[in-house]
């Protein structure tokens, strides 16, 4: 006997689990999450430094992140299981007025959409965060209490879970093949073509078997591209390797402080247990599904650590407790959200470009609105559409990490 579901999410990473979560909360819940992986967190979600963020320049991420701190914030209460979120902060520092300029924009934009808490500090202020930080050179910065970090893990968990208490089935080990398309002269068929725009979405092929659906959920993070071409559609997703390195135990630098990021370069970094977890974004690096660890970017990034935290040269890293993920990059850096264009029933939440853990409340509560309303009170939804790219409105982020 076929399978059948009111809707198929591709993929329980965090942004999947929350799609699920949010349908089921408004009373959707035959809903199976397919996922082909043997256990939940293997794609981007399990790579992720975990920071949460208001601090953006655009008015739909900081409406998505002002909505997503304060789910994160609730979290425990409301989903019933730990999201581990710590509001430690988030420090940019500026090197150039320019950055300084544009940090100040930003605060006004973020106050005039509620996000009132993000405070202007000077290098005084910034030196009084982290004593050990080579302040010199900084102008000043924001400051943002509510800012901090999540543990992406517990967040996917707990969505999920309590979307499968409510009746979602989630089927691990098992890969998404194909989807299936009825054209618009009628023909069903697992498609190739994306000429028509009357098809609509009739069923998801499975190592496990056809399941028979009307909706399908693009949530394959680093891999939407594939599946969305699955359905014959095309969506300007793709990966990107960002790679991670923790310090061992160091007690050089404060047990408590915010992420701190340096604009001169990108370096950003914040404690993770005893030791510090060092981020830098390298220019060269090519897209690309490359998830192992370079150990030459170990150097790299430690240049950059000791520069702004000269007592970090003295800290010991070991390149295997290093590690490398993939960010879902689009040509905007922001997230797509909604409906294909051309295939009815197809709704991609893909693209997050770095964000995916922060927004993954606001990302899967706008999936589950335009499912079953066709709207969302949270955000315009229009201006996340894929169309944009064809379009030309491309929303364009540039306080990407
Ligand atoms: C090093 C690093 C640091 C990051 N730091 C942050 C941060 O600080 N804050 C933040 O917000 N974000 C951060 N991100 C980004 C964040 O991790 C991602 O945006 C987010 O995890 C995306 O979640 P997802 O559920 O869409 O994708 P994923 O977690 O990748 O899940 C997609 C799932 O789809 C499955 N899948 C794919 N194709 C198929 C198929 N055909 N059939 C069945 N299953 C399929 C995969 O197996 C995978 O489990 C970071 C990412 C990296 C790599």
């Amino acid at each position: 006997m076929t399978e059948t579901a009111e809707v198929v999410i591709i993929g329980s990473g965090i942004v999947g689990s929350s799609v699920a979560y949010h349908l089921a909360q408004q009373g959707c819940t035959n809903v199976l999450v397919i996922e082909r992986e043997a256990h939940q967190g293997k794609g981007s979600t399990g790579k992720s430094m975990g920071g949460v963020r208001a601090q953006f320049a655009t008015p739909v991420n900081i409406q998505m992140s002002r909505y997503s701190i304060d789910f994160f914030s609730r979290f425990d209460e409301v989903v019933g299981h730990p999201a581990d979120y710590r509001a430690h902060g988030y420090l940019f520092c500026a090197t150039t007025e320019r950055h300084l300029e544009y940090l100040k924009t930003n605060r006004k934009r973020q106050s005039a959409l509620g996000v009132k808490n993000v405070e202007l500090v000077s290098r005084e202020d910034i030196a009084k965060f982290v004593p050990q930080l080579r302040v010199d050179d900084i102008l000043g910065g924001t400051f943002c209490q509510t800012d901090g970090f999540v543990d992406p893990h517990s967040v996917m968990m707990g969505f999920m879970l309590n979307a499968r208490e409510r009746g979602v089935r989630l089927w691990l080990d098992t890969q998404v093949t194909g989807i299936e398309v009825e054209r618009g002269a009628g023909t069903a068929g697992v498609s190739s073509d994306p000429g028509s725009t009357t098809s609509r979405i009739t069923g998801v092929m499975t190592t496990r078997g056809r399941v028979s659906t009307p909706i399908v959920v693009n949530a394959a993070g680093a891999w939407a591209a594939e599946v969305a071409r699955f359905a014959g559609s095309e969506l300007p997703v793709e990966p990107l390797r960002r790679q991670l390195v923790p310090t061992e135990p160091f007690d050089g630098l404060p047990q408590r402080f915010p992420m701190v990021i340096d604009m001169s370069t990108g370096f950003h970094f914040r404690r993770e247990g005893k030791g510090i977890l060092l981020a830098w974004n390298d220019p060269e690096e090519t897209p690309g599904f490359k998830t192992d660890f370079d150990p030459g970017f170990v150097e790299k990034i430690l240049t950059r650590a000791a520069d702004r935290v000269p007592l970090l040269a003295e800290a010991e890293v070991n390149p295997r407790r290093a590690w490398a993920g993939l960010y879902e990059m689009t040509p905007d850096h922001h997230a797509v959200i909604g409906p294909a264009p051309d295939v009815a029933g197809l709704y991609f939440v893909n693209g997050f470009s770095g964000h995916g853990v922060m927004h993954s409340p606001a990302s899967g509560r706008i999936t589950a609105d335009l499912i079953l309303q066709g709207h969302s009170g949270l955000v315009d939804a229009t201006q996340l559409n894929v169309a944009r790219f064809a379009s030309g409105q491309l929303l364009e982020e540039t306080a990407v990490l």
